[in-house]
């Protein structure tokens, strides 16, 4: 904050290079998943910043960067969840195809099969939401925070949903890490809180939905 009083507007983004004094990393953290990427602590003890380092050049626009970085990253968190989702839904009908039970393959059991179809119902959704504001994004479209809060959220439930699924489908081995379901799985959790939790995507959505209805009766 430079200016607590003006709340949000009182809010500043600077640039800290890794070596400045006062500025260290902690603790790695130990996460569920995406193990694969490093997250560690971030430690400012009297850290003084130059001016020049002051994002964009102007105080105070420090809230007003943070939302617009995250309406341009949350479609890319929602292709991962795309991803993982699609991941997902390919092992499980693969494995749905090759195990037996009782005499046939699971893939013939129709419980199994409108899991697996509900699955792909699901991540085609998703993947419409996504590409619709990819080419928002692209033509130059100047608000997108909706679409791009639908596509984020929609898409980190399905890889909830269809990781979910896809364990349930993989029976007891899906539990198991030699399959990769699970790690599906647990990579799918984050993609539901980081660049704003899904109750956030909400309250976003919807704030949006009430402000385009009010100019609209004007
Ligand atoms: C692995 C990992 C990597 C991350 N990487 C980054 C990064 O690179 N950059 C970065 O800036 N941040 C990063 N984050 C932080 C992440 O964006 C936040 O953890 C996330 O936005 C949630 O904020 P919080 O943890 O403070 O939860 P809180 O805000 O404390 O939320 C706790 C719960 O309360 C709910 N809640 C809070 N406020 C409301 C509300 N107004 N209405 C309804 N429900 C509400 C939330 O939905 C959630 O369920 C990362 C987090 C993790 C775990």
């Amino acid at each position: 904050m430079t200016n607590k009083a003006k709340g949000t507007r009182g809010c500043s983004c600077f640039i800290v290079e890794k070596g400045t004094k006062g500025f260290s990393f902690g603790k790695k953290e130990n996460k569920m998943g995406i193990r694969a990427s490093s997250t560690t602590e971030l430690i400012f003890q009297d850290c003084e910043v130059q001016e020049e380092n002051l994002l964009g050049g102007r105080e105070g626009m420090g809230f007003i960067h943070a939302v617009g970085t995250l309406n341009h990253s949350r479609p890319g968190v929602a292709a991962q969840a795309l991803g993982i989702a699609a991941g997902a839904l390919d092992e499980a009908l693969a494995y749905s195809r090759q195990r037996k039970q009782f005499g046939v393959s699971i893939s013939s059991f129709q419980a199994v099969q409108h899991m697996l179809a509900n699955m792909a119902v699901e991540v085609e959704a998703a993947r419409c939401l996504i590409y619709a504001v990819a080419r928002n994004v692209d033509s130059g479209a100047e608000d997108f925070a909706k679409e791009s809060a639908m596509a984020k959220y929609y898409a980190s439930e399905v890889a909830m949903r269809v990781t979910t699924n896809a364990v349930q489908i993989f029976g007891g081995y899906g539990y198991m890490k030699e399959y990769p379901v699970e790690k599906m799985m647990r990579d799918a959790k984050i993609t539901q809180i980081y660049e704003g939790t899904s109750q956030i995507q909400l309250n976003e959505i919807a704030a949006k939905m009430i402000k385009e209805a009010a100019a609209k009766k004007k």
